[in-house]
């Protein structure tokens, strides 16, 4: 193709001189610009159908930080022999990892970080989408769609809340009330169930904080809300109990290869052979295909930030809301980097403000600021007034992948053979990906036959991943019973969130054999609450020392590092 055009368009719009090459798969750009956000829109002109954009433009002046690896170095994997490897434990390698123990196979996850969900996976809105706004066929639509029809069964079957309570986009004008009706017919298309347009009246009783300015709203039913690190964390657990092995603070550093095949990964914990490797790394997932020379897509991470609100607080809503778009913004809906998000009831019962959408050259950060926090609360609380600043209890980040074709990548290598990608996994995969992991099962499993490897059904195969126990919902007769039982599940330590001993005992022994304070607050919500542990933390961190027969010194609040208690001042004689 002949890319000129778009070459002097760039030079017009950002004064950058660009050079591009191609090959059969991809467009690379080369050159330098002072403007992360130009460099990320330069790299959208030449997105072309077909190809994908790889996108080298320097950024001037910019140094990369480093990125963040374990600091443990022991050689505990080295020599393994691997049917697959999976690199990356959020929720596309934890969900892979558990389809994949449907079968026989040798099975290794790797995860840097400390524990699963540590990235996008950990900091999300947990929406499970219904697909209102994709306008066009394409894996994200495909996956978001069937992924949202079985998330019911897959929750239930791993242990893991799931409310399907709906959404509603809401419409101060007539016009754009009518209009949706295209949004209405596209949904149908779509298999999308149940969308429609409700009126004035309807809203107002299903949400009655809009009702002075709503016209009427779009109604998304089959919308849900899960929460995406007790769903990771569930995968997770339910593969190791079906055989495979989660290595964690493990990351994969290097890979070789030979005649188009990956023969060995390497990692801090040692180097490993595997017969299929899945690229499962998220926001790192085009740094790992280039490891195994197979370099043909770009991430560009994008932040988006989220602010949490106190349950408790007056004035939220009661429903999932958002502002549907106006007479100014109408063209832009759906079309936009963010999915709008709004004023959304997590599954957990909080309320989540957000998220916003910021271009960012350092793929790890997913620092806070008073930007974000302004843009997203001014943005959220226009469809709900009655909300307060004051009423935020606790902000976060989280980085998305896309690449610059903003759609996902699952598929076998076309030049590594024993490679599968998952990457460009931005919103919603985690809707999609109870979905897209069983395909990239049958991905690898057919790989695996293809050279010669018998892949059988694993027949102690168990789908059940049984519901950690929590106290605050039992009714009292199961609440004595349990306390007669063990009486830890009758001492309170979180008190915000009401989470009891028993329960922080069993959080921490749990079979990916994380015991860190914030690996317990991800599995139990302790910490959570209106104080963020301001009360309960110093308790935890006692609890996992006593568990694990360490000495307090060593507990951390979550990466080897984060260490909480540096030394002792006072000994007290007991
Ligand atoms: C603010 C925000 C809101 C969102 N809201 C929603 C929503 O409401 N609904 C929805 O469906 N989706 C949502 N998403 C998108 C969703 O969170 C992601 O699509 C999904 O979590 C991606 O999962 P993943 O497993 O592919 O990536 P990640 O969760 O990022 O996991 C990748 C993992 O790979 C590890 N890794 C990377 N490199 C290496 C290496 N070399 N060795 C070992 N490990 C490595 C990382 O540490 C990380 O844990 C949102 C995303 C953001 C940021």
């Amino acid at each position: 193709m002949n890319f000129d055009k778009i070459v002097k368009r760039v030079k017009k719009q950002f004064g950058t001189d660009v050079a591009v090459r191609e090959d059969e798969r991809s467009v690379f750009l080369s050159g330098e610009c002072d403007n992360w956000a130009d460099i990320v829109a330069i790299g959208k002109m030449f997105v072309t159908e077909g190809k994908h954009v790889v996108n080298d433009i320097a950024l001037k002046g910019y140094l990369c930080k480093p990125e963040r690896l374990p600091q443990l170095q022991d050689d505990a994997l080295d020599g393994g022999d691997w049917d697959v490897v999976i690199i990356g434990g959020g929720i596309s390698g934890c969900a892979v990892a558990r389809e994949l123990t449907r079968y026989k196979l040798r099975i290794l996850l790797v995860e840097k970080h400390s524990d699963v969900a540590r990235g996008a996976s950990g900091a999300n809105n947990g929406m499970v989408h219904a697909g209102i706004d994709l306008k066009r066929p394409c894996l994200k639509l495909k996956y978001g769609v069937a992924g949202n029809a079985i998330y019911g069964d897959v929750c239930r079957e791993l242990g893991v809340d799931f409310r399907r309570s709906g959404q509603y986009v809401i419409f101060d004008s007539k016009l754009i009330r009518f209009l949706a009706k295209g949004t209405v017919k596209r949904a149908t298309k779509h298999g999308i169930p149940g969308v429609r347009i409700i009126g004035k009246k309807e809203i107002a009783e299903a949400e009655p904080r809009v009702k002075d300015f709503a016209v009427g709203a779009l109604y998304a039913p089959s919308t849900g809300y899960v929460s995406p690190y007790q769903l990771t964390i569930a995968y997770a657990e339910n593969a190791v109990q079906n055989g495979a092995t989660v290595s964690l603070d493990t990351a994969v550093v290097g890979m070789e290869t030979a005649d188009g095949k990956v023969t060995l990964v390497k990692t801090n914990r040692g180097t490993v052979s595997a017969r299929c490797v899945v690229n499962c790394a998220g926001v790192f997932a085009d740094k790992v295909a280039e490891m195994a020379g197979d370099r043909y897509f770009s991430i560009h991470p994008r932040r988006g930030t989220d602010l949490m609100l106190d349950p408790k607080a007056e004035g939220t809503p009661v429903q999932t809301i958002s502002m549907g778009p106006t007479l100014k913004s109408v063209s832009k809906f759906g079309s936009g980097s963010t999915k709008g998000g709004g004023v959304i009831r997590t599954a957990d019962g909080n309320y989540l403000l957000g998220p916003d959408a910021v271009e960012i050259p350092d793929r790890e950060d997913t620092s806070t600021n008073s930007q974000s926090f302004d843009n997203v609360f001014g943005k959220h609380s226009q469809v709900c007034p009655t909300l307060r600043r004051g009423d935020v209890i606790a902000y976060f980040s989280g980085v998305r992948a896309p690449t610059y074709e903003e759609d996902f990548i699952i598929e076998r290598s076309a030049k590594v053979s024993n490679l599968v990608h998952v990457a460009g996994i931005q919103s919603p995969g985690i809707t999609a990906a109870p979905a897209f992991a069983k395909d990239v099962a049958g991905i690898v499993a057919d790989y695996l036959v293809s050279v010669g490897i018998a892949v059988l059904p694993n027949e102690n195969f168990d789908p059940i991943r049984p519901r950690p126990v929590r106290t605050r919902e039992l009714d009292d007769e199961s609440r004595d019973k349990l306390i007669k039982q063990d009486p830890d599940f009758g001492k309170i330590v979180c008190r915000c969130e009401q989470i009891s001993l028993g329960e922080i005992k069993r959080a921490v022994n749990n079979p990916l054999g994380v015991a860190t304070v914030d690996g317990v607050k991800r599995r139990v919500r302790a910490g959570m609450g209106r104080c963020q542990g301001g009360f309960c933390m110093p308790i935890v961190a006692d609890v996992i020392a006593r568990e694990k027969g360490v000495d307090i010194t060593e507990v951390t609040k979550d990466d080897g590092g984060s260490n909480i208690v540096i030394g002792r001042i006072k000994e007290v004689r007991q």
